[in-house]
């Protein structure tokens, strides 16, 4: 069996981390009432950072039984993840599993004693000059795009575009989830909606829609419109086949945008303009 968690190690593994999963992108909570109202559900688990015995996931033979099994290599995690760092240690290394545990006691210490309010959106902070990228966004190209926190309000992120000055307010209901991932990686804002750079106004408008996934979700959500509506409205702008739109964008054609931030669709053509 090796070097198992006592329940003392255990308990104290899950409350280190306010009985949440350690798994950043996760936070599952891990405890809750049962219907006999003398007891509690756990659906957590204290996985092992270095393995209980050899030949396990991680193991070190380097360290003695007891730093085995203490609450130093130990971290919190919901059954699911439990499995997942165990199954595939090279994805799962020593160093990522330390960094969760690190990062979910510094975020449970923030929230002790804290109101229901500020706890119950722990994962959209940020800190003024983080790096981020923001997906949804169409063209897809610009979730390539870095973008630099500089204000927050009460109700929003202000963003600005690295190598530009192009400013963009993202208000805090619009934002569904923030990764991060240190001080290595851009943190990734995931948008209820989505960003758009509407072509006609050259700015970034909010959206209420998702793009679709795949080839089309790179332009936003698509309209169907003939092949005369360019010509009926006025707009200097003609069709191209979508499966040539990489080349045309870098001819300098653009998506052309209608006001709801749709692009225009003619059968497998999509509409295109060039900025003047
Ligand atoms: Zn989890």
């Amino acid at each position: 069996m090796g070097d198992d968690f006592s329940e003392v190690v255990k308990r104290v593994l899950a409350s280190r981390v306010g009985n949440l999963c350690s798994n950043p992108e996760c936070r599952a909570l891990t405890s809750g009432p049962q219907e006999d109202p003398t007891k509690a559900v756990n659906v957590g688990v204290a996985a092992h950072i270095t393995a209980a015995s050899p030949g396990g996931p991680r193991y070190d033979p380097d360290i003695l039984p007891e730093e085995r099994s203490g609450p130093g290599n130990g971290i919190w995690l919901c059954q699911n993840h439990g499995k997942l760092v165990d199954n595939d240690p090279a994805r799962f290394p020593v160093e990522v599993l330390k960094k969760w545990k690190s990062d979910a006691e510094a975020e449970a210490r923030n929230r002790v004693g804290k109101t229901a309010a500020f706890t119950s959106s722990p994962s959209i902070h940020l800190n003024i000059g983080a790096r981020v990228r923001i997906s949804p966004i169409v063209p897809r190209e610009f979730e390539q795009s870095d973008f630099i926190l500089e204000e927050v309000t009460e109700e929003c992120f202000v963003f600005t575009k690295v190598d530009s000055t192009r400013r963009v307010d993202i208000p805090k209901t619009f934002v569904e989830k923030i990764h991060s991932f240190g001080n290595s990686k851009p943190a990734r804002i995931e948008l209820s909606g989505r960003l758009q750079w509407l072509s006609r106004k050259r700015i970034f408008d909010l959206l209420p829609e998702k793009p679709p996934a795949g080839a089309a979700g790179a332009y936003g959500i698509g309209k169907d419109v003939d092949s005369a509506y360019a010509v009926r409205f006025s707009i200097n702008g003609t069709f191209g086949r979508e499966a040539r739109l990489p080349e045309l964008l870098a001819q300098g054609w653009l998506v052309f945008y209608d006001s709801d931030g749709k692009y225009l669709r003619w059968g497998d053509q999509i509409l295109v303009i060039r900025w003047l």
